[in-house]
């Protein structure tokens, strides 16, 4: 049946690895194959994955005893239950999994699974032609009963056996086709495609929790606008992702703003594979449908940015992403018309600022999607906005340079303004701290400056009338020439 030698494509550590393992079980008198994933990956001449994958006739105690002996420590149980043992080597995890032949109950989506099955039976289980090919390890032959090879030389996700019937046990595997094609640049068959389209519905009946760890697999891809794209014209997204229609919706009226949808696919292609970012792109205009307002012939998407800010925080939440991406994508939304906005006039306290309001922890992200961000079809404009970017980023650079610009404070403290006017704590500090601190961030005073903040203390002490009302008001003159 093998028709390549998986063998010599195999990276050097992951074959001693193989031969290892393939000595533990054939000792035995037990079959071992590597399958799925790396069998797939290594025929396409892609990297290799990390996870090795694993089928054996061994049931799951002997299957133990066999990883112990190729690796005494890391050794730990999947869920015996299921048939798999995982470990842990140097090089890669490894998961070991008995066969299997699940029998679905009609109208049940929880398999019973027997371990009594054989590895064709193992095969036709699993979703996709080219996931459903096994490498004997012990003797590198090639098993594939449903030519996967075929369908990886013409770049084709094809289900295993009728696809109704294998969307039907579980329908997850629709998201898996859309990732597969997305992830390897691969078209969907036409009958697994119509499969997935007419039942695009029973996507609602998986836990939002798989259907999240589906999306994020999905948008870390190289070029992530196919698979959304695919999500939006197989009718997926409605049951996934239905704020995205809003945004195709506008491209479908005619008008101005069609481009909305595709300048959202280009940001996400553009901007570097990192989970945050990604989600961030995908979700950085998605009021704009919400916001949409035309005054006087002009179209504006006023407060976008909140909104989005708000939307993509539901989103996310809605598919349990964890609460430190939530918050990430949340912010790199809200402020992602700020590093924009940015003009070579801003001076060096307004940069300061932007920095401070910003925070270090997402000021990289957000440089990034301002960079992704620009979609413009004229090319001078493009570069003109890189440039600004550049700009912005090089200046940023050089203040830090001089001081940690979070940090920055005033030169005299709440317990320094108390001292110096003898008076006890109240409202009457805020306004001189906070132009002190505005004259740190304009340059104009150092912050550790504390002789020249005196007098400018005092000064200001007096025209505010803090000295004679002990419940002053707070704004006067100075303190609104900044900000
Ligand atoms: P990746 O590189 O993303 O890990 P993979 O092909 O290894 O890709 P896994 O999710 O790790 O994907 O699954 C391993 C193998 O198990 C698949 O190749 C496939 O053969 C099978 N499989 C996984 N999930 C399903 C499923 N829902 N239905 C059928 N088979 C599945
Ligand atoms: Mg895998």
């Amino acid at each position: 049946m093998g028709s390549i030698s998986i063998q010599a494509l195999l990276d050097p550590s992951v074959r001693a690895l193989c031969e290892r393992l393939e000595r533990a079980f054939g000792d035995r008198g037990f079959a071992l194959h590597l399958v799925g994933g790396p069998v797939r990956d290594v025929i396409l001449g892609a990297p290799e994955a990390e996870d090795l994958d694993f089928t054996t006739d061994a049931q799951p105690p002997d299957s133990r005893q066999a990883l112990l002996r190729a690796h005494p420590d890391a050794v730990f149980d999947i869920g015996e239950r299921f048939g798999t043992i995982g470990a842990v080597f140097r090089e890669s995890k490894v998961e070991v999994t008995t066969y299997r032949a699940e029998a679905y109950e009609a109208g049940s989506r929880k398999p019973s699974v027997g371990f009594h099955g054989s590895l064709e039976a193992d095969l036709a289980r699993r979703d996709f032609t080219i996931n459903a090919i096994a490498f004997r390890v012990s003797d590198g032959v090639i098993v594939d009963p449903f030519n996967g090879q075929g369908d990886l030389r013409q770049g084709l996700v094809r289900a295993v056996g009728d696809p109704h019937e294998r969307f039907a046990e579980d329908p997850l595997r629709i998201l898996r086709a859309v990732r597969f094609a997305t992830r390897l640049d691969f078209a969907l068959d036409d009958a697994t495609a119509a499969a997935a389209q007419q039942q695009a519905p029973t996507l609602d009946s998986i836990s939002r929790e798989r259907v999240r760890d589906e999306l994020n697999k999905l948008l870390v891809a190289p070029r992530p606008s196919r698979g959304v794209q695919l999500l939006c014209d197989l009718g997926l997204a409605a049951h996934t992702l239905p704020d995205l229609l809003a945004m195709r919706g506008m491209h479908q009226e005619a008008g101005r703003h069609k481009d909305v949808f595709f300048h959202t696919l280009h940001v996400i292609d553009r901007i570097p594979p990192r989970l945050p970012l990604r989600w961030a792109a995908l979700l950085h205009d998605i009021a704009k449908p919400r916001t949409l307002r035309v005054e006087n012939g002009q179209v504006h998407f006023f407060g976008h940015d909140r909104v989005g800010e708000k939307m993509a925080r539901s989103i996310l939440d809605g598919l349990r992403q964890d609460g430190l991406l939530i918050n990430r994508v949340g912010r790199l939304v809200g402020l992602h018309l700020r590093a924009n906005a940015y003009e070579s006039d801003w001076t060096d306290g307004a940069v300061r600022r932007f920095v401070r309001e910003v925070c270090d922890d997402v000021l990289e992200d957000l440089l990034h999607l301002s960079r992704a961000d620009v979609t413009s079809g004229l090319p001078e404009r493009r570069l003109a906005i890189a440039r600004r970017v550049g700009e912005l980023e090089l200046r940023i650079r050089g203040l830090r340079a001089e001081a940690d610009i979070a940090r920055l404070a005033s030169p005299l403290d709440g317990a320094d303004l108390m001292a110096l006017f003898e008076r006890g704590p109240g409202p009457w500090i805020r306004p001189l701290k906070d132009h002190l601190l505005d004259l740190v961030l304009d340059g104009q005073l150092r912050q550790d400056d504390r002789e020249a903040a005196v007098p400018i203390a005092r000064r200001l002490y007096a025209e505010l009338g803090l000295d004679q009302a002990t419940n002053a008001r707070t704004r006067g003159p100075l303190a609104s020439t900044h900000g």
